[in-house]
């Protein structure tokens, strides 16, 4: 069995084609192909969903909120987005259980380590909502604490920006920069590209948790990254 966390952006679930937060349609596709991509079998996967589209702290405190107070509406964005997945996943047939960082009983689990093994080892989408219930993170973060947490073997960076990778410049701006198959923490801390937040970086350059960068929304990426084939870029 191979163990990932599939880290999503909250801000993939929004859309331009609609006015909502949420977007059902764009819901479904991810659910579908996380769906089958578990029905095939071989693979163990928890998600790590983002709250960007509803709240990011740092837009508070930029407006004079306080920061612990702003980010804790974010996390709570998160647990909306998880429980739009969770539905989507469901609805394709797929168990699932939402274990969230900060506790509310009547909404999900709680984050129980073991607890969360066991879902796996069951065939259960596990969705890991609230970040790490920290303030001061985002959810790159918890994406990779988690993944080396559960002992995954890789963490699943699915971006929305319609780039495949990391690019030695932003390849929508510049034509010709050159996309990496593969690269080293150190050279994207060196050349300071940005893949991830720097703290979830360095986390998984200090617990040698690989990471793969990749375009969510290409038709049949996610499925193919999900079945562990090579697509965008590799950082070890
Ligand atoms: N957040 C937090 N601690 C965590 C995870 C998230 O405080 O462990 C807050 C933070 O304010 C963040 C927001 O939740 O801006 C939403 O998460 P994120 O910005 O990572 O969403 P994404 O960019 O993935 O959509």
């Amino acid at each position: 069995m191979r163990r990932v966390v599939l880290k999503l952006s909250g801000e993939a679930l929004a859309s331009s084609a609609s006015d909502e937060t949420i977007d059902a349609s764009v819901v479904d596709f991810l659910a579908t192909e996380i769906a089958y991509s578990v029905e095939a079998g071989g693979l163990e996967l928890a998600v790590v969903v983002g709250g960007g589209n509803i709240w990011r702290g740092a837009t508070g405190a930029m407006a004079g909120m306080n920061r612990a107070n702003s980010d804790l509406m974010g996390m709570l964005g998160t647990v909306i987005n998880a429980l739009a997945l969770q539905d989507a996943i469901e609805n394709h047939g797929r168990p699932t259980r939402v274990m969230s960082a900060i506790g509310m009983d009547q909404v999900a689990e709680p984050y129980i380590r073991r607890r969360a093994v066991r879902h796996l080892e069951k065939g259960r989408v596990v969705i890991f909502a609230a970040g790490m219930g920290n303030p001061y993170f985002t959810t790159d973060t918890p994406a990779a604490q988690r993944a080396a947490e559960i002992e995954a073997e890789v963490v699943l960076k699915g971006t929305h920006g319609g780039v495949d990778g990391v690019y030695s410049e932003d390849p929508r701006k510049n034509p010709h920069a050159t996309k990496y198959e593969e690269l080293s923490f150190d050279e994207v801390l060196a050349k300071d590209l940005r893949v991830m937040d720097l703290t979830a970086i360095t986390f998984c350059k200090d617990n040698k948790l690989p990471l793969r960068v990749f375009d969510l929304m290409a038709p049949g990426n996610l499925r193919r990254a999900l079945a562990g084939e090579a697509v965008g870029t590799l950082v070890k």
